[in-house]
């Protein structure tokens, strides 16, 4: 599906022997060396009088292949035990993603834009932003399949769509219609990036940087991998005679693996199904998501609040010692709040409050309430604020190192049910629920004699004297995780 014309910059001679990257007649993909980590365009010219695409133009990122290099080494079984030569799966696996990429910037020059519900079928389009998906197989992670290749169903549908020639005396319109009904016959979904990107968005299918039919099904797997790629982490993970800090520079992106698929769970709480349907075109308009789903959801959801799942296992905590001379930490590193020694807190910390900040989102909070009044099977705000208490502040650990890990996510926890209580734009429902929330929280520590329950009261009673002025105390940043591999923002 490349233009005719291709050039793939730096090319001196070109296709006629001297092609300018500006010249409208050759259809250009240029290499671009960056510094940082950047997005990747595909971008077209077009004639204004008619819109006729003329050229297609798009800009490559050669940086951002290190991202999903740095993915595969972290998450491979000892890759350089016996061999610092030993990287041929870790760069076949960043090479899928470049080719993948190739052919998204490429479909934008042809004027597609992104589906983000088509990894629901089956990666069905080159235009939804992929997340490597990888299986477990006899209990190591296989990455055979990690991106897709060639173009999906979905790619077929838009281009007939926009580029099929109907012979003379055919009906278009009902010829253009009939390639649409074909593709939701098929069960191919669409939904772009005004549904998908919104961290307080609806749609229980449209998601960048997820997999699969089910995204908490998915959000299963993924925590299963990363659990697994954690227990295998070593001193094997870097090359020999590589700083020791570069290891907690590979531990990042393993760490926070789980990051986009659980934005995606997030968004089935108080989830909808929809498409963008016309009159008459029988598709689905409009469907509150199933009870059932919800609940699952919001179980698998809390995975990521639970210190046995989010805490860094002790054992791996040698491997990151302060930062060596001369590899100061970047916006791509783990954040703490204990100066150069390695924070085994602030990393729980910053994974707890991303999913808080979607779980609690302002938006979410006031669908529950509706959805809970349209249909009182339906998990209303009461009962996702009730499970998220009973599975963190009211978690009784024994582990000193657990507990303390769970103490740093059950702050954050009160944070955003602070935030829910004193927000102005929320229903003033979902306020009345969430004070209602920290009267029982507050209620339950009391009648726990600990340290931290009193602390805690003791932000709440603060929380209420100073209640216009709240603002919830963040958290130490999350590493830059867009994009993966590079992609574009068009
Ligand atoms: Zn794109």
């Amino acid at each position: 599906m490349a233009p005719q014309n291709l050039c793939v910059l730096p090319c001196s001679k070109g296709v006629d022997g001297d092609a300018d990257p500006l010249d409208v007649r050759y259809n250009v993909i240029q290499w671009v060396h960056r510094s940082t980590r950047g997005w990747s365009y595909g971008s077209s010219i077009t004639d204004p009088r008619t819109g006729e695409i003329i050229k297609g133009h798009v800009s490559l990122g050669s940086l951002r292949i290190r991202q999903d290099f740095l993915i595969a080494q972290a998450l491979s079984n000892s890759p350089f035990k016996d061999n610092d030569d030993n990287y041929d799966e870790l760069l076949e696996l960043a090479l899928a993603r470049i080719r993948q990429l190739s052919a998204h910037e490429i479909g934008h020059t042809l004027g597609f834009t992104h589906n983000f519900a088509a990894s629901t079928n089956s990666r069905a389009s080159v235009m939804d932003y992929p997340h490597p998906q990888l299986k477990i197989v006899n209990g190591e992670i296989d990455f055979s399949e990690a991106y897709d290749t060639g173009i999906g169903e979905w790619d077929k549908t838009t281009v007939a769509y926009s580029y099929a020639e109907f012979e003379k005396g055919t009906d278009e319109k009902q010829a253009l219609n009939k390639i649409l009904s074909e593709a939701s016959g098929k069960g191919l979904r669409f939904m772009s990036d005004k549904d998908a990107r919104p961290l307080g968005g609806a749609h229980a299918l449209a998601h960048l940087w997820d997999n699969g039919k089910s995204a908490s099904e998915e959000l299963e797997n993924v925590l299963k991998i990363r659990a697994i790629a954690i227990e295998n982490f070593s001193i094997e993970n870097i090359r020999k005679n590589e700083p020791n800090t570069i290891l907690e520079d590979v531990f990042a992106p393993l760490y926070f693996f789980h990051r986009y698929q659980t934005e995606a769970v997030s968004k089935m709480i108080g989830g909808l199904d929809y498409n963008y349907a016309l009159k008459g075109d029988g598709q689905k308009t409009v469907e509150t998501l199933e009870r059932d789903k919800q609940v699952k959801a919001l179980q698998i959801l809390l995975k990521t609040l639970d210190a046995n799942v989010i805490a860094i296992p002790e054992a791996k905590l040698s491997l990151f010692p302060p930062r060596a001379l001369g590899y100061p930490r970047t916006r791509e590193s783990f954040k703490g709040r204990a100066g150069i020694s390695f924070d085994v807190l602030s990393a729980p910390e910053t994974a707890s409050d991303m999913t808080l900040g979607l779980l609690l989102h302002p938006e979410r909070a006031s669908r529950l309430i509706q959805q809970k009044s349209l249909d009182t099977r339906q998990i209303g705000l009461q009962y996702v604020l009730n499970e998220l208490v009973e599975n963190t502040i009211e978690k009784d650990l024994k582990d000193p190192y657990l507990h303390e890990v769970q103490k740093s996510v059950n702050y954050r926890v009160l944070y955003h049910i602070m935030n829910l209580a004193a927000h102005k734009e929320v229903h003033p429902q979902v306020n009345a629920i969430a004070n209602n929330q920290l009267r029982s929280i507050k209620l339950y520590l009391k009648n726990t004699d600990d340290l931290d329950a009193r602390e805690m009261i003791r932000r709440v009673d603060y929380f209420y004297k100073e209640f216009k002025e709240f603002k919830v105390i963040k958290s130490p940043k999350i590493p830059d995780g867009s994009p993966i591999g590079m992609d574009c923002m068009n």
